[in-house]
């Protein structure tokens, strides 16, 4: 028997044809009933289970020599040999082990690869994706994103729309607009055409349930400064906290810049409101990493925020403790930055403790991380992913100026402790969960204040997890200045801890609140001083990645670490491409893969999908009236980029210019890409 797994939107009904050919296809009819063996006019049984869940929507299990064809809007994602009394493989390892070789095996044609035009300007392979309709509704998109008036008052006039035609009439105007254009549907169920689409046309989805809450700037406010302090105020553990590193006002909360949104086009922000809504995000992300793996078999991602699985406050005191052991470092043993970075010896650790007259440092040296290179870390960070790290007990340090072990953290009361072990537990839930569906978790990157507790989270999820491939993804922003210092610390961690890296590198999304909050708090801008400094920043961020990738296959090791160049900007995609040359990496390989967001600059997405590159759409979804906020962000953010805007409607234009004089107007887009 041979069984085969196909995608598309339920029920499905498969119809014989002919005496060797089966159809299955989305009926008018109702489904079969109760699934089971069916007789074929020869008298041939087969097999066919519907919808065990949504998105695994059909198994179909066929003798052999008897063929399938899928009806529109099916995919076929992955056939098996199938023995129908003893099957040797389990169902789930059936899927996952769907190859594009296996796939290729049944399709009728074989699939297609088209070269790259790394200019970016064929608007044919631009837009082979998509209906006429569709370019027509892209064209009146970007339109309406470069009027002022639209973009500056996008919530207002949606909200009037809505009062105006009514729920039924708005939902079909934006899903005629702006939500058609930006978000791929209500749920799960709704999603899989068009990420059977984009599949067809080699390009792969990270999801992103992109729901949110539409609260006023005074309650985000409130929520945000109420979860960002302790309980506990001892003035004792905050003076000893910082007898290390001195003030810090970048970790303290402060009203004016507590709205998370501020001045943030591109990224969604959650308030934390209790810890039921914590555990709430948590079945949201669950059920994205199921759609993920029931649509993409193994090539999926679910894109997920720390700020959506715990109390800020504990990110903000995680953060301020890395910081304080760096400055401890620092006094220590000089140089600046992680202790790794140091090639710090532990003899040489102990000496200089000595010198400073500090005794008793035993219990601390203990349980300093290190390898026959030297110090790792000054604390045992693997524990953190533990669900019964105590983080008041961890990090303390021996202090130069007093002479004695400090603390590094105020005090936390019994209730805070529990709530970061529930956040590290839900991390723990969702990756494994991810781990389990064959499944990767991009953990996004947020605002300098939280990043480097989300950083070393994530670098010990990655260690935990990463064991025999990259599973778990943290984020580097290329617009701060210590942006090759982190990711060059996290790759020698990597290597020295033996986990594969995966790393997606953005330029950054919280850049104009970063420095207004830096000036008004008084500390140094993070951000790099100007955009040539970003992009340069960004690429030698990437040509380090390649250098490890390049050094690790010298020894032999293959895909120990995992690129996604997340960038609309063709110079970036660019660079990448030829440091990929540079270094004989090919894109099959896919450890260097590309993103863009749904909606955004097709133009660079398709033909990379399409060329056989490994290429990533970031897909919203959700019910239209709550993604509106996310909607009026794609609106504003389209509005900062006009430069690629005129491309795209250039390029929009002239395909429905070509379409018009050479009678394709009514274009039904096939693709028979597969994506890497
Ligand atoms: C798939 C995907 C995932 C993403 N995930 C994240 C994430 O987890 N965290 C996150 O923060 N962002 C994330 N982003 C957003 C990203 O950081 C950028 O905001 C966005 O992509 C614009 O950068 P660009 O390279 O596409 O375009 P460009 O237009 O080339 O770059 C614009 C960016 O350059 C930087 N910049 C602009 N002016 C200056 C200046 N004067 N000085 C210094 N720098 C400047 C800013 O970062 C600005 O956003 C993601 C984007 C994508 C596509």
């Amino acid at each position: 028997m041979r069984c085969i797994v196909i995608s598309g939107p339920p029920p499905i009904v498969a119809k014989i044809i002919s005496p060797t050919r089966l159809v299955l296809y989305p009926p008018r009819l109702p489904p079969p009933s109760s699934p089971g063996p069916q007789s074929s006019p020869r008298g041939l049984m087969f097999f066919l289970i519907i919808a065990e869940s949504p998105l695994l929507s059909a198994r179909a299990f066929i003798k052999p020599g008897f063929q399938h064809t899928c009806g529109p809007d099916f995919q076929v994602l992955g056939g098996e040999l199938w023995h129908h009394s003893k099957p040797d493989i389990g169902e789930d390892q059936a899927r996952r082990r769907s190859t594009s070789t296996e796939i290729s095996d049944l399709y009728d044609r074989p699939p297609r690869r088209d070269p790259l035009d790394t200019s970016f300007n064929d608007p044919e392979t631009a837009f082979r994706s998509k209906t006429t309709w569709e370019v027509v509704r892209a064209y009146i998109v970007y339109t309406l994103c470069s009027s002022n008036y639209v973009v500056e008052h996008n919530m207002e006039l949606m909200k009037l729309a809505k009062a105006m035609l009514g729920e039924r009439l708005f939902r079909q105007l934006m899903k005629a607009t702006f939500y058609g254009h930006f978000v791929a549907g209500e749920d799960q169920n709704r999603i899989v055409p068009t990420l059977t689409r984009l599949r067809s046309f080699g390009v792969k989805p990270i999801l992103d349930y992109s729901v949110e809450e539409d609260i006023s700037q005074e309650e985000a406010e409130k929520r945000e400064v109420e979860s960002s302090v302790s309980e506990i105020k001892s003035s004792e553990a905050v003076s000893e906290a910082r007898s290390i590193g001195g003030e810090m006002p970048q970790y303290n909360v402060t009203k004016t810049f507590a709205d998370r949104r501020y001045k943030v086009q591109s990224a969604r922000t959650y308030f934390y409101l209790n810890e039921a809504s914590c555990e709430r995000n948590v079945e949201i992300f669950q059920e994205s990493l199921h759609a993920a793996a029931g649509a993409t078999y193994g090539t999926g991602i679910t894109a997920i925020k720390l700020t959506a699985l715990g109390r800020p406050q504990l990110l903000l005191q995680l953060s301020e403790v890395i910081m304080r052991a760096r400055k401890f470092v620092s006094e220590v043993i000089g140089g600046q930055g992680n202790v790794i970075g140091q090639k710090l010896n532990a003899a040489d650790l102990e000496k200089r403790l000595e010198q400073a007259g500090i005794k008793d440092t035993k219990k601390f040296l203990a349980k300093v991380v290190k390898d026959s290179e030297g110090v790792i870390h000054l604390f045992p960070w693997s524990g953190i992913v533990d669900e019964n790290f105590q983080l008041s007990d961890t990090f303390r340090v021996p202090s130069l100026k007093e002479g004695r072990m400090v603390r590094l953290i105020s005090q936390l009361s019994s209730r805070e402790e529990e709530m970061f072990r529930n956040m590290v537990r839900r991390l723990n839930t969702l990756i494994k969960t991810a781990k389990d569906l064959d499944v990767r978790v991009m953990i996004d990157a947020e605002q300098t204040y939280f990043q480097p507790a989300i950083s070393r989270i994530t670098l010990e999820m990655m260690r935990k997890y990463n064991t025999n491939k990259a599973i778990v993804f943290n984020t580097y922003q290329c617009y701060l200045k210590d942006a090759l210092k982190e990711v060059s610390t996290d790759l020698e961690q990597a290597k020295r801890q033996n986990f594969f890296f995966g790393c997606k590198l953005v330029r950054g999304a919280y850049m104009e609140q970063e420095r207004a909050r830096a000036a008004a708090l008084g500390y140094p801008d993070p951000i790099n001083p100007t955009y040539e400094a970003t992009s340069e920043m960004y690429n030698q961020t990437l040509a380090e990645c390649l250098r490890r990738i390049t050094d690790l296959r010298t020894k032999g090791l293959q895909k120990r670490i995992a690129i996604m160049v997340a960038s609309h900007n063709e110079d970036t995609v660019r660079y990448a491409i030829e440091k990929m040359k540079d270094c004989g990496i090919s894109p099959e390989e896919k450890i260097i893969c590309f993103g863009q967001l749904l909606g955004m600059c097709d133009y660079i997405t398709f033909p990379l999908g399409q060329a056989g590159y490994s290429v990533y759409k970031y897909i919203p979804y959700g019910p239209v009236d709550e993604v509106l906020p996310y909607l009026s962000r794609r609106a504003q953010e389209n509005k900062g980029i006009l430069k690629k805007i005129k491309k795209e409607k250039r390029m929009l234009l002239s395909e429905l210019r070509r379409r018009l004089f050479t009678g394709q107007i009514l274009y039904t887009p096939r693709g028979n890409y597969i994506s890497v």
